[in-house]
């Protein structure tokens, strides 16, 4: 007889993690608020809602890393997949799922389960004591909001994402761009070179500035920008202020000298920093936006050096409850502080309805091993999964720590295979066979208990 794991938020994470704990054999109860409590964007009572697009996105596991989190989430007898394929409906290469009959079937095999029960209500603390996996996503209820931020500090919590995009280091044209911090600043040559540089002579800073203003730009749902506080602006917006406020801004030309053309002063600068250990992801500094993302790819390759950018990103800014995971949790996603207490979904500072799932999934299997008296090793960083653990929870950079989706970028390199747009195709085939390879590696001592 084990003790029995608490879930909080039966949303796409804790649907997942409840599912795996409860196949290892372990008492879960969920703790779900809705219906009694609701969220601007949920609409039933039901669990694993989908609250917004019907789309897992790509289902291509051998070119796409989120067909890659699929495929791995189907090797592991993930509910949130298998349900999703049961009411699949067609969408090309994407996997779309009918909504409603897709909660309802989740509901009902969880609450059919002879290991998981439900309680319907808002939990308002984080208990001092017993197994609980928080899984209450991004828009987890306020006053559990206030209790996280006094247990892990206020500036530990976000309460919306300002996402910048970010960009494949290997799709930048480095014979435009170069490495340097503004006024050669930093102790090492590592600090001195921390930023690229893109520069734009007048007539390219006009264009921009021109094509940002006319650019498609998404509103924010009704309900969303409670709270919501001015000081990450959208860049649009910044634009909007006056034609010369980026110029000042974000792109001031200041303390750089480019070694392309030394003798020719940049009218305005586009800085991109590191945004990962590895190296091979660069955000665009400051250029947050509500920008579609289809006029994103056309204004940012704009800028020179990104032409052919690859983004494994685009940016955003959302009402989004999020920790800054990399200093608060552990491989395991524990919360260093508190370590009966778990953190999965969303809120751990992945973003979309897969990684929120596989993060539940990882969750649940972590948290029923250490009841059932053992442990889970971390997932290896190859794998889609062991990727974006790893990231959360200290690969990606504390400082500017934003919501990451699962991308090629946050997988170490396979070595010998060439670099660029050209060499893509085998490129991502390699990482997704070194990933199937080392997934079921870290799958098959589990078979007996899953
Ligand atoms: C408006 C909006 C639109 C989005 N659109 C998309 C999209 O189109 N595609 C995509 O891939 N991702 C989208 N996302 C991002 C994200 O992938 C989804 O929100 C996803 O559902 C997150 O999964 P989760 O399990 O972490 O959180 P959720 O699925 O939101 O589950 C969290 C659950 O916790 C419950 N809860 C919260 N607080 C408490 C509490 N104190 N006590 C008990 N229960 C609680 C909630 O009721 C909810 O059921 C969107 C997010 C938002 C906010």
């Amino acid at each position: 007889m084990t003790d029995t794991l608490h879930i909080v938020g039966g949303g796409m994470a804790g649907s997942e993690a409840a599912w795996q704990a409860a196949n290892m054999g372990v008492q879960v109860v969920i703790h779900e608020m809705r219906p009694q409590v609701g969220t601007f964007a949920h609409q039933t009572g039901l669990l694993g809602e989908m609250v917004c697009s019907n789309s897992f996105r790509s289902d291509d596991s051998e070119q796409n890393a989120v067909g890659l989190l699929h495929w791995e989430m189907r090797a592991a007898n993930g509910l949130i997949m298998a349900t999703a394929d049961k009411h699949r409906l067609p969408a090309g290469g994407a996997l779309a799922v009918d909504r409603d009959p897709f909660a309802q079937t989740v509901t009902d095999t969880l609450m059919e389960h002879p290991n998981i029960s439900v309680e319907y209500g808002e939990i308002t603390e984080l208990p001092q004591s017993g197994s609980w996996i928080f899984a209450t996503g991004p828009l987890t209820s306020s006053t559990l909001g206030q209790a996280i931020a006094a247990e892990t500090g206020a500036e530990a919590l976000a309460f919306f994402d300002a996402i910048a995009p970010i960009v494949y280091y290997d799709s930048i044209d480095m014979e435009r761009a170069w490495m340097q911090s503004r006024y050669d600043k930093g102790e090492t040559e590592e600090e001195r070179t921390a930023y690229l540089n893109c520069p734009m002579d007048k007539a390219q800073y006009d264009a921009f500035i021109d094509a940002l203003l006319a650019a498609d730009k998404t509103e924010f749902h009704e309900g969303e920008t409670a709270g919501y506080f001015d000081g990450c602006l959208p860049i649009e917006v910044m634009a909007e202020r006056g034609r010369e406020t980026l110029r000042h801004g974000p792109m001031k030309p200041v303390g750089l000298t480019n070694p392309h053309q030394p003798d020719v002063k940049a009218h305005a600068v586009v800085q991109l920093r590191r945004d990962n250990k590895l190296g091979t992801l660069y955000n665009i500094v400051g250029f947050q936006t509500k920008m579609k993302y289809g006029a994103q790819t056309e204004v940012f390759k704009m800028i020179p050096g990104l032409e052919n950018a690859s983004f494994a990103r685009l940016g955003g800014i959302h009402r989004n409850t999020f920790l800054n995971s990399p200093t608060l949790l552990d491989g395991q996603m524990r919360l260093r502080s508190r370590p009966n207490v778990r953190f999965a979904g969303q809120i751990t500072g992945v973003e979309g309805y897969v990684e929120s799932a596989a993060m539940g999934l990882l969750a649940g299997r972590m948290a029923a091993a250490e009841l059932l008296g053992g442990s889970l090793d971390t997932p290896p960083a190859t794998t889609a999964m062991g990727a974006l653990i790893t990231h959360i929870s200290g690969g990606a950079d504390a400082k500017t720590f934003q919501p990451m989706n699962v991308n090629f970028g946050l997988f170490p390199p396979v070595d010998g295979l060439k670099s660029g747009r050209r060499g893509r195709k085998d490129r991502y085939k390699a990482y997704t066979d070194r990933a199937k390879t080392d997934w079921q590696a870290w799958l098959a001592p589990q078979a007996a208990i899953a």
